[in-house]
């Protein structure tokens, strides 16, 4: 891609120059010139009132060997050298996809001192675990994070990636599939092979949820997706099986590393961590108003779990969309999950059906969410829940 400038049809108006965010636009005798600084992001072409700046995209032919690209790997996200469950859910089904296409599976793990890790993600299935190591990863960086797994990718070739679809996932897949020329879905809540082809069969919500599509990379490897934690289960991790952990040195240069890491300021608490709580207690629109989340607030602490949502709460602006459970909200996957004057409505539920426990307050009898729950209280939120938490919080203190 180029962005040239016509000497003959520039006017010298300087109107380029403040577009450019990179200050790559200089002007030279009257007319605009373009410097070595130009990211080619095409900022400028609109700007410029005469048509005199044109943007021209090459189209690459690009050629691989698709035989060249083997073996399922699964990015194994860690913060503080603690793995997030989402990793261990696609080591899981990695296995299987693994397994049906007859290659190997393997984990990656990036990190400062977290080569604990590679013992837990062979015993969940791993035949092989790449570590690359190093102070620059000791918190997340985008650039040090997509720099080593593009280098890896470009090295060992592997046909398939699996990744959380997690704030770091969704910032660090879609680069490294740009780096390595591939494409990515994003956000999948289902994975299967493609009988026909082979291929690994990605499947995510479209069009606001309305629809569910299923997409195919057929030209391009690795074939790449990050999937929503707590679609997939864990697998018992077993200690006897065995694996190769491949160290790879890391090749992220001081320079390389764009940004600067002042302060980590925690706004989620364990509250509004649902991803990986074993505990959750979610409230409707039947908790009649937002001072009324304070009831589910309190449930949620004497439980020590964490605060979920309808759609339509977070729609009536009675809670932050960060704690939304469904199919546009997140997908949870709790030991204990409490409906709080929720319906049930299928979208609420495709984000919570894969808990292990559903207990449902209501005061409809023929509420939906009686249908998929393993206990279900017929009555008005405001008397259940402190009922509950006055129970709860005298079964605390007899220890
Ligand atoms: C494309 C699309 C995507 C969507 N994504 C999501 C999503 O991600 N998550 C989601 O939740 N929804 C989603 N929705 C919206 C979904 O269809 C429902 O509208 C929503 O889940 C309803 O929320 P609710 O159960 O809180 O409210 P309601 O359906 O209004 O249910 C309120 C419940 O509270 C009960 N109730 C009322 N008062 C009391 C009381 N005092 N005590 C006890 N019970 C009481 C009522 O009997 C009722 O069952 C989506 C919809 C679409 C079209």
């Amino acid at each position: 891609m180029s962005v040239e400038v016509n000497k003959d049809e520039c006017i010298g108006c300087c109107a380029c120059v403040s577009s450019c965010p990179f200050g790559a636009i200089v002007m030279e005798d009257g007319k605009a010139v373009i410097t070595d600084a130009c990211t080619v992001c095409g900022a400028c072409v609109d700007t410029c009132p005469v048509g005199a700046i044109t943007q021209t995209v090459e189209k690459k032919e690009i050629t691989i060997n698709k035989d060249d690209y083997k073996g399922v790997w699964v990015y194994i996200e860690q913060s503080a050298g603690k793995a997030r469950n989402v990793g261990y859910e696609l080591l899981n089904e990695g296995r299987k996809l693994a397994d049906g296409m007859k290659q190997d599976l393997a984990a990656i793990i990036i990190g400062d001192h977290v080569d604990h890790l590679t013992k837990e993600a062979i015993a969940r299935g791993a035949n092989k675990v790449y570590l690359v190591e190093g102070p620059e990863f000791k918190h997340y960086s985008t650039d040090a994070y997509t720099i080593t797994l593009t280098d890896l990718i470009n090295t060992y070739k592997p046909a398939v990636i699996l990744m959380g679809a997690t704030t770091d996932g969704r910032d660090l897949g879609p680069r490294v599939a740009c780096r390595v020329t591939t494409g990515l879905t994003a956000d999948c809540t289902d994975l299967a092979i493609d009988e026909a082809t082979g291929l690994v069969a990605w499947t995510r919500p479209a069009f606001g949820g309305n629809i569910m599509a299923t997409i195919l990379c057929p030209d391009h490897r690795p074939q790449m997706g990050t999937i929503r934690p707590n679609v997939f289960k864990r697998a018992e991790p077993d200690f006897s099986l065995t694996g190769e952990v491949i160290k790879v040195a890391s090749k992220v240069k001081t320079e390389d590393i764009r940004t600067k890491l002042i302060d980590i300021i925690r706004v989620c608490t364990a509250s509004c961590n649902l991803e990986e709580a074993e505990i959750i207690v979610s409230g409707g629109r039947g908790m009649c108003k937002p001072e009324n989340f304070a009831l589910i607030e309190e449930l949620a602490n004497v439980l020590g779990g964490a605060v979920g949502s309808s759609r339509a709460a977070v729609d009536a602006g009675w809670m932050p969309a960060l704690h939304q459970v469904g199919q546009t909200g997140k997908t949870v996957g709790p030991k204990v999950y409490f409906a709080c004057g929720i319906s049930g409505a299928i979208q609420h539920v495709a984000g919570m059906s894969s808990s292990d426990i559903v207990v449902a307050i209501n005061k409809d009898p023929d509420a939906t969410i009686f249908t998929i729950a393993n206990y279900g209280i017929v009555g008005d939120v405001m008397e259940v829940i402190p009922a509950l938490i006055e129970e709860l919080k005298k079964i605390k203190i007899a220890g």
